[in-house]
């Protein structure tokens, strides 16, 4: 069988989800049979998880403001593509993992996207999705009192590092299995 590993691996295939499938089921496998060795993996990416929960209602009172007005909506499955890392977070949270139900083409609508907006949690979305705000919804933001302004810029920091912690515990944990997929 070959050899578990994600290098060279940037982005989840999207036009190959039978491949992405898998790939969900090989990463259940280590958080499932492993939890002892994954423990700080799946404690960081619940830490991770705790600060995206903390400034979700801050970006929610900008966004519900900004999109809902948005004539060029960005929920497309190119700015939504979920990475490597996103997939190894989501399953060190024991969440279940969206797969699409066909492949997907990047200039479609977003497929978690519905008429009521998102259909997942923040805490469960993709970084880059995450990661984006437009310029007018930055505006928005920035225009916000400097203390909330400040809180959320320093969580969202707090939370990319210890997201890059929980990714390093993963793969300095992996060699302590005796499996490879
Ligand atoms: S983030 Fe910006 S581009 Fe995307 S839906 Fe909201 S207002 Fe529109
Ligand atoms: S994951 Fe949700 S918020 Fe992000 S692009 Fe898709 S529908 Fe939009």
């Amino acid at each position: 069988m070959e050899k578990f590993s994600f290098s060279n691996k940037i982005e989840l295939l999207w036009d190959n989800i039978e491949e992405l499938r898998k790939l969900v089921e090989e990463l259940e496998y280590y958080f499932k049979n492993f939890p002892e060795i994954f423990k700080e993996t799946m404690s960081l990416a619940t830490e991770v998880k705790n600060l995206i929960l903390k400034i979700d209602p801050f970006i929610d009172i900008y966004a519900k403001k900004v999109c809902s007005q948005c004539i060029n909506i960005c929920c497309l499955n190119k700015n939504s593509r979920y990475e490597y890392d996103d997939l190894i977070y989501i399953l060190a949270l024991r969440e279940k993992f969206p797969i699409p139900e066909r492949n997907l083409k990047e200039k479609e609508p977003c497929y978690l996207l519905t008429e009521k907006g998102c259909k997942i949690p923040r805490y469960l979305r993709p970084l880059r999705c995450n990661w984006y705000f437009c310029k007018e919804l930055l505006q928005e933001m920035e225009n916000s009192p400097a203390r909330a302004f400040r809180e959320f810029s320093n969580t969202f920091n707090k939370m990319l590092y210890l997201r890059q912690q929980m990714l390093n515990s993963f793969f300095s944990s992996l060699p302590y299995t005796e499996r490879n997929v």
